[in-house]
């Protein structure tokens, strides 16, 4: 039973108005949409309410315009690829409240599909402020958040609306929260969780809460670099963060009194040049000359990694083990990739992984679909592994 309502306990819905908040925020270049991900994840919740006859009203947000109408961010460019995935006719609004959404709802059949134009068009969206929170709910009987990606954000149509409207889960905010449940909120020990990416100093509030919540904490990529030299060794010319030594040495600390085992890498393939195909080789870690730069864990470092990979029953993974844009540096990174893919298509693991750069490097290593959940969020995901709450997600529970 989720702590939050589901699409499962609407009851009647036909010909009821249910504004449906989701993340449409999808990439253009020269006015066509180029990936179209974001728009297959919420299609299934916008054709089960199309289905069951609802009205549905769609609500999202589309780059940062500055809080008025901007050509450059309508969402009237989505139209066509969202009709597409969707294999529906979507009609549009110019505006998401006020006449224009007003005789457009009105228009609309059971069953009808409506995208309201980009919330940011008006100030009140970000600062969640009540009288656009009331023009936005005039126009539902329903709420319904399928934008877990925006849910760290308290605006109006992700945080405000929850308190004027009956409100729901859809199902990709369902999919995504029940994940993330199995990840850290009631997982099965062993938890391991995989962290890497450029710099510590983006993510020390995640590495602090997780050190209280894992039962081993692989640290990688340049960031590794960071709490190698807080212990003394020297790291030549890798990315690192010398300032952070004590904050890393505390998270250490941390880490030891929590019972969680710190994994850090024992060997490093290092080159002289940040490209691909760059001369490298693999040393030590108390080796690392004083001209190269590590670009990627090295092989003794991927066994640990993969051995706590086997030993775990869940694994919680943000950002590459190593500069895995550049070959040979992406080497680590595809190789516990796939030895986690195994692991889960055996059914011996639960995988869930997020963040930014996370989707592209495990896209990288042909393992997106192995995993158990890979989270397209970005900052939503992150603030869930720091453990803070997020707003649109706290208004949805029962
Ligand atoms: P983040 O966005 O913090 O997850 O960082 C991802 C970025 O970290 C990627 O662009 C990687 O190329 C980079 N990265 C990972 N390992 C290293 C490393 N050892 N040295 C420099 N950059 C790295």
């Amino acid at each position: 039973m989720p702590a939050f309502k589901t699409l499962d306990d609407l009851g009647d819905i036909k010909g009821k108005r249910v504004l449906v908040r989701v993340d449409l925020n999808v990439p253009v270049a020269e006015g066509k949409v180029t990936d179209t991900t974001r728009i297959e994840r919420v299609a299934p919740t916008i054709q089960e309410l199309s289905d069951k006859g609802a009205k549905v009203i769609l609500l999202a947000h589309f780059g940062r315009p500055k809080g008025g109408p901007e050509a450059e961010f309508s969402l009237k460019v989505v139209v066509s690829s969202v009709e597409a995935v969707l294999g529906r006719t979507v009609n549009f609004a110019e505006d998401c409240i006020g006449d224009k959404a007003a005789s457009a709802i009105d228009g609309l059949k059971v069953g009808g599909i409506l995208l309201l134009e980009n919330t940011r068009f008006h100030k009140g969206e970000e600062k969640n402020e009540p009288d656009f929170v009331k023009a936005l709910a005039a126009n539902g009987d329903i709420f319904v958040n399928d934008a877990f990606s925006a849910a760290h954000r308290a605006h109006a149509s992700t945080e405000g609306l929850a308190h004027h409207l009956p409100a729901y889960a859809g199902r990709t905010m369902q999919a995504e929260l029940e994940a993330l449940e199995k990840g850290l909120g009631n997982p099965t020990r062993p938890v391991v969780a995989i962290v890497g990416g450029a710099k510590v100093s983006s993510k020390i509030d995640l590495l602090q809460n997780l050190v209280k919540k894992v039962d081993a904490l692989v640290i990688g990529g340049g960031m590794a670099n960071t709490f190698l030299a807080a212990q003394g060794i020297d790291v030549g010319k890798s990315l690192c963060e010398h300032d952070l030594a004590d904050t890393a040495r505390a998270i250490l600390a941390e880490a030891k009194s929590a019972g969680c085992d710190i994994v850090l890498p024992s060997d490093g393939v290092v080159a002289r040049e940040f490209k691909a195909n760059a001369a490298n080789e693999t040393v030590s870690v108390s080796a690392i000359p004083a001209d190269a730069m590590m670009l990627d864990v090295g092989p003794k470092s991927v066994d640990a990694v993969n051995a706590w990979i086997s030993k775990g029953a869940t694994l919680v993974w943000n950002g590459p083990l190593g500069a895995f844009e550049i070959t040979p540096f992406d080497a680590a990174t595809v190789a516990a990739a796939k030895h986690a893919a195994e692991e889960t298509k055996a059914g011996k693991l639960v995988s869930v992984a997020g963040g930014g750069d996370t989707v592209a490097a495990l896209n990288h290593a042909g393992v997106a679909d192995d995993f158990t959940y890979i989270s397209t969020a970005g900052g939503a995901f992150l603030e869930w592994m720091e453990g803070k709450p997020l707003p649109g997600v706290e208004v949805l529970k029962k």
